[in-house]
């Protein structure tokens, strides 16, 4: 049973039983072909670890990179709830954007123009908490196109994903006041697309041979969903947090890789959360999957790769939560960690930890950068939040104190560009 755990981000490959002999004669084969290649200088072969922008994605694979694993309760080694899908038709799609995930994001470097489509299961911070970076980041990063967010409704208009979208606008208004006119605006819209929580495997987007369904979620509050992402005859689930619940164990069934969480153990939440043993029993029971239900879960819907998430993952804990599901599921298990990766084709499942790196800067732009839109986007944003235009600068109160004695230093950074780009900057308050 061991070597179909996948407990400390050891790579693991997952065939279909009728291609384990196949795979075993090519074992011995490779095993052989390696010791007569094997070289002091040449790299060799496949390497079992993930480096983002080294391999290409085939056209019928689906590539899911963990960009958080892991709770409210935020700490430096896992982000929160965030799980990115690549299709080899080129779509991307993020689920859930929890607190922290922004920076693995970036870290995988992708051109976030690519990166537009977020899938919110509900409103609490450990899944959306890092939507502003994506947005606003993501659109000083290159995005050049709006970022679209889809999420549920809630039992009142209040609750829904709309409003907390447009709630998000309204407290970024000042950050978006001061960048219209001195950026590419392109990318900072942010756009919501809010759907009926109450949808049973109803589907929330098809484009492009992609499907997305969504189911309700027992989570807190009426409102919280789960997913389905279906394409080229692969099928992807994303648990959003839950109670477990039949409306999984039926819409997930023949799941290619299905995600679910599974909450921190009762007696850790007591001991290392600060939890009361009675809170505990209900929010590691009630509110949440506990590692024994979960284990349940997925040995009623048999999924080819089963993914336990929302855990914090040390050396202690690892063990305790797989030893707890496997007391109920004994199927092939992924223990989610930050930037563990699974390669999904029709016959085989290969997971591995991808190594990034964290010095990252803007990935490569899908398009062209347009120069700033100046007075001209200021008045589009002033018709349409109705803030004067006179607010999108400085007061004169302001502009007063402007210290004119690094003037001439910075006239030399204007002329230094002219001369190294032989094209004219007019310095500001020249034209
Ligand atoms: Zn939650
Ligand atoms: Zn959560």
């Amino acid at each position: 049973m061991s070597s179909r755990v996948n407990i400390a981000g050891k790579a693991l490959r997952v065939p279909r039983l009728e291609h384990v002999l196949t795979i075993l004669a090519l074992c011995f084969l490779s095993v052989q072909a390696i010791a007569q290649n094997v070289s002091p200088t040449e790299p060799f072969g496949e390497r079992d670890t993930y480096y983002p922008n080294t391999e290409a994605l085939q056209k019928d694979e689906m590539r899911v990179i963990a960009c958080g694993t892991g709770m409210p309760t935020t700490r430096a080694s896992q982000a929160a709830a965030c799980f990115l899908v690549e299709l080899g038709n080129g779509d991307k799609f993020i689920f859930d954007a929890g607190s922290g995930s922004a920076e693995r994001i970036s870290s995988l470097q992708i051109p976030y123009d690519f990166l537009d489509k977020v899938f919110i299961s509900h409103l609490h911070a450990d899944h959306f908490g890092a939507l502003a970076e994506l947005w606003i980041g993501g659109a000083l990063m290159g995005r050049q196109k709006p970022l679209r967010v889809w999420g549920p409704s809630g039992p009142t208009e209040d609750l829904g994903t709309a409003a907390a979208i447009n709630a998000l606008k309204l407290v970024y208004r000042w950050d978006l006041s001061g960048r219209v006119g001195l950026v590419d605006f392109r990318g900072y819209g942010l756009e919501v697309s809010e759907f009926d929580y109450t949808g049973e495997n109803t589907v929330v987007y098809e484009d492009n041979g992609v499907s997305i369904r969504s189911w309700p979620a027992i989570h807190s509050l009426d409102g919280p969903v789960s997913y389905s992402l279906e394409w080229n005859g692969l099928k992807f689930v994303f648990g959003g947090d839950t109670y477990p619940n039949t409306w999984f164990n039926e819409y997930a069934k023949d799941a290619d890789l299905a995600i679910h969480e599974s909450f921190v153990a009762v007696p850790t939440m007591v001991s290392k959360m600060g939890f009361t043993p009675e809170s505990a029993l209900l929010v590691g029971t009630q509110i949440h999957t506990a590692p024994e239900a979960f284990g349940k879960v997925m040995a009623e819907i048999q999924p080819r790769m089963a993914v336990a998430y929302h855990f914090f993952k040390d050396f202690d804990t690892t063990s305790e939560v797989n030893d707890r599901i496997r007391t109920t599921y004994d199927g092939p298990l992924s223990l989610a960690e930050d930037f563990m990766v699974w390669n999904i084709t029709e016959d085989e499942i290969r997971v591995r930890m991808a190594v990034v790196s964290e010095e990252t800067w803007s990935p490569p732009l899908a398009g062209k950068a347009e120069p700033p839109g100046g007075d001209a986007d200021r008045k589009t944003f002033s018709e349409k939040t109705d803030i004067p235009v006179d607010a999108l600068n400085y007061s004169g109160f302001i502009i007063s104190k402007k210290w004119d004695g690094v003037d001439e230093a910075l006239r030399g950074v204007y002329k230094e560009a002219e001369e190294a780009l032989g094209q004219e900057f007019p310095y500001p308050g020249d034209e």
